[in-house]
């Protein structure tokens, strides 16, 4: 294990050449800007991720709680059912028991209700015949049968749940349930996405000669919603110095700014240029991976600023790779890069590549586990096959693999 601190030096990968992605990992991880907390109302935690953990308020169930429309009975009474008890009081789901049962009496209880005093079991109301003031109860029940005893799901001061944690509904639920109505959780970075390149038109436009439609000022603000967070779509920026950075001084007044095309190395590549002429410190420009190598990552303050690759599937892939993992990390949760599992690949890898490749790749259940097929994928701006894809099946840099091989796939939703 290497341990060195995080180079600061601007344009840190420029004059090395393209560095592994764990190393771009540990650069940008490195950089995170730390989440910050703030309450909010339950109704708006949704979704968000919860910053500090929650105690119960009070014992769950609150009181001994009936689970079944019956009869709330002492179990020694019934042992020799069938036997008849006098019934003393009828207890509705949200009414309280004014009455003591004593031996040989019983009370009609509803779900929900609170046991009176007495009693220590229900006994469905299937298995008993009423005649108002009495009732015949068929078959004996055992002590605390039907009854959730208070305290039995939580604790007064016990925590229901910890932190760090993407609230999903049966959360919020729990949350309601113990009276938590505003809660801690961090804030959301609000993002940013600029498409650049003269080629580019509308999506709603027929491309002229040489033009192509805008796929990735769709597809990767859909990446950043599906996360949760709000993400602005920026107008598209040709490749001009100058448009681009009054384009990206507009950008960076968000928190996370992403932009797409204009990062590698050609004459018309300005991003790079006009993102440090805006002032911001280059930390990765270039990865061993593919679909991407060229990417970018820098930061100005405590904004954070993402150049990913034009081509389509390079753009989504890198997203998932870098962008989705560290936008998880700002808004305090780790655990938002995609899952990972092992899946045996259905064909061989046979050729061995210079950098680590995300294959586009179904994934189908077999006896034997997960089997990963690789699609025919024509070129990174192959869209078609990408949109085929489950998964995107990893083979690492330097490595054939032969069929049957267990590898690492991401598992796309
Ligand atoms: P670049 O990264 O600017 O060199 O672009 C690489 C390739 O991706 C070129 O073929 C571009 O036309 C294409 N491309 C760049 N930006 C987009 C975009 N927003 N949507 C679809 N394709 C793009
Ligand atoms: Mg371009």
């Amino acid at each position: 294990m290497k341990s060195r601190p995080a180079p600061r030096r601007s344009g840190a990968t420029r004059g090395g050449g393209p560095i592994p992605i764990e190393d771009a990992e540990r650069i940008l991880f490195a950089r995170v800007p730390a989440p910050v907390a703030e309450r909010v109302p339950l109704g708006r935690a949704g979704g968000r991720v919860l910053a500090a953990e929650v105690k119960a308020d009070e014992d769950q169930p609150p009181f001994d709680r009936a689970m079944m429309d019956g009869y709330a009975v002492n179990s020694a009474d019934v042992a020799k059912a069938p036997v008849e008890l006098e019934v003393v009081e009828d207890i509705p789901a949200g009414h309280v028991p004014t009455r003591k049962v004593g031996r040989g009496q019983a009370a009609r209880i509803m779900t929900g209700a609170a046991l009176p005093p007495g009693p220590d079991a229900i006994q469905q109301v299937e298995k008993t015949e009423g005649t108002g003031h009495r009732v015949r109860i068929l078959a004996p029940v055992k002590a605390g049968q039907n009854v959730a005893p208070r305290g039995s799901e939580v604790r007064a001061r016990e925590v229901v749940l910890t932190a760090p944690r993407l609230l999903r509904p049966q959360d919020l639920a729990v949350l309601a349930s113990v009276g938590a109505t505003e809660v801690a959780t961090y804030r959301r970075p609000k993002c940013a996405v600029i498409a650049t390149g003269d080629e580019l038109v509308d999506p709603s436009e027929r491309p002229g000669p040489g033009q192509i439609r805008n796929s990735n000022g769709v597809g990767i603000p859909e990446q950043v919603r599906r996360l949760g967070l709000e993400c602005d779509v920026l107008a598209r920026a040709p490749d001009r110095l100058e448009d681009l950075r009054a384009r990206i001084r507009e950008g960076l007044s968000r928190e996370v700014l992403i932009l797409s095309g204009g990062v590698s190395a050609g004459d018309r590549d300005l991003v790079v240029p006009a993102l440090k002429a805006e002032g911001v410190d280059a930390a990765v420009h270039q990865v061993l991976i593919r679909p991407g190598r060229p990417i970018f990552f820098g930061t100005k303050g405590r904004v954070v600023v993402f150049g990913l690759p034009g081509n389509p599937v390079s753009a989504f892939v890198t997203f998932e790779v870098f962008v989705r993992p560290f936008l998880g990390r700002m808004m305090g949760y780790p655990g938002l890069g995609r899952r990972r599992i092992k899946a045996r690949l259905a064909a061989p890898l046979a050729k061995k590549m210079e950098r680590t490749v995300f294959w586009p790749a179904t994934l189908e259940m077999t006896e034997e586990g997960p089997m990963a097929r690789t699609l025919p994928w024509k070129s990174s701006a192959d869209l078609a096959t990408l949109a085929r894809a489950d998964a995107l099946a990893i083979q690492p840099q330097d490595t054939a693999l032969d069929a049957d091989t267990w590898v690492d796939v991401l598992l796309l939703d």
